[in-house]
């Protein structure tokens, strides 16, 4: 950190998953790839949002729990390093709730039922119009869960860029209203034209958007479309077996890989560019090559990446091993308070709510 007054840590990153379920391929290739990397190099807080897993599944709160402590085995697993990285669990961060009643004031309603990934999600999740006040005002505080950290980079997929949008749009309107920031500013000058909160990037992964094994919708733990992390090597035969290759063909009649989402999972998960591009080859002429065939290369190379991600987890699924993913998210959640309220207090003095400053209790 610089240390200046509203001076941005260019290099602080903030991501997160929603603990709806197990993470699954979409989010190695979309995301975790992209955190692997720049925990080696950036200040990286890994947010659980828990509260956001509410918005769906209010009536669930043991399975939400329970998804909470997979998620972080799962980050683990992966090669998140708690040490490096800071693991931060959304409820105990209470900065995070303040923050989103402050944004909440300055989006209008409007924009943000408009907001593409809200709709998609809604339609997606067949929502309808069921949904809780709850579920747009996550999209609200989304922002919150990043501005509070004022990230320079947010690692996502694609489904996640319009969200990131506004979170951009938040931080400009707070610092142009509230910091007295000219309207003219590029978005990197906001720190250092005394904004309170940087105007963050998304760094969309690798594949900003895994399709699922339904061969049509994105990858998400909600769609019962998806291939976790911690799946078996018998769920990953079976999930990809019962892929629809997109069209009906013979193993000696021509075909089209681009309309075959197994050749999508080919092109992504095996390494031997040349194999997969000899596969193609080959299903374009029909030469005698099945959809089984084809399958079976991308069950071995999507097992050959989950082997040692499923090893690693073996560890965290010992007696004892919750106990210990506990310690690591209080832990992380204590050294993100800091940073959090820190935030908290630069916004609420550029609000004039600056009245007193406030310390939190230690984690019991
Ligand atoms: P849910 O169905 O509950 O929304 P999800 O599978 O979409 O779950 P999230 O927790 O919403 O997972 O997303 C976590 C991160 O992973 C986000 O950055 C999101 O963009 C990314 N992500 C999720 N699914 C995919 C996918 N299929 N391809 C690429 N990135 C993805
Ligand atoms: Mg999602």
């Amino acid at each position: 950190m610089t240390g200046t007054n509203h001076a941005v840590d260019r290099t602080r990153v903030l991501t997160g998953d929603t603990p709806t379920g197990r993470l699954h391929l979409g989010h190695y290739v979309g995301s975790i790839e992209n955190r692997l990397r720049l925990q080696e190099e950036h200040e990286c807080y890994f947010l659980l949002a828990n509260l956001h897993a509410f918005t769906t599944r209010a009536n669930k709160p043991d399975e939400i729990r329970r998804d909470t402590i997979e998620i972080v085995k799962d980050w683990l697993a992966c090669g998140i390093d708690p040490e490096r990285s800071t693991i931060v669990l959304q409820s105990e961060v209470p900065a995070i709730a303040e923050l989103t009643w402050f944004f909440a004031m300055l989006l209008p309603f409007n924009r943000v039922m408009r907001n593409p990934t809200l709709k998609t999600e809604i339609e997606a999740k067949g929502l309808g119009d069921q949904y809780p006040f709850g579920f747009p005002m996550y999209a609200v505080g989304q922002c919150a869960d990043i501005l509070v950290f004022r990230p320079a980079f947010v690692p996502v997929g694609v489904d996640q860029v319009a969200h990131i949008e506004m979170c951009r749009e938040v931080a400009r309107r707070f610092n142009q209203t509230y910091c007295a920031v000219d309207p003219h500013t590029e978005d990197e000058d906001h720190p250092a034209r005394g904004g309170v909160f940087p105007v963050p990037a998304a760094l969309v992964g690798r594949v900003g958007r895994l399709i699922g094994t339904d061969g049509r919708q994105k990858m998400s733990k909600s769609l019962d479309n998806a291939i976790f992390l911690s799946d078996t090597p018998k769920q990953v035969k079976k999930k990809i077996g019962a892929m629809y290759p997109g069209q009906s063909r013979q193993p000696d009649e021509p075909g089209d890989p681009d309309i075959n989402p197994v050749f999508t999972y080919a092109e992504i998960f095996i390494e031997d560019t040349a194999c997969v591009a000899d596969l193609k080859d080959r299903y374009r002429r029909g030469d005698n090559i099945g959809d089984g065939h084809v399958k079976a290369a991308v069950i071995e190379a999507v097992n050959d990446l989950l082997e040692p991600i499923r090893a690693r987890r073996a560890d965290y699924e010992k007696p004892g091993g919750d106990d210990l993913i506990i310690d690591i998210i209080r832990d992380g959640t204590a050294r993100a308070n800091t940073l959090a309220e820190e935030t908290l207090w630069r916004a609420k003095e550029a609000m004039r709510l600056g009245f007193w400053r406030r310390s939190l209790g230690a984690a019991t």
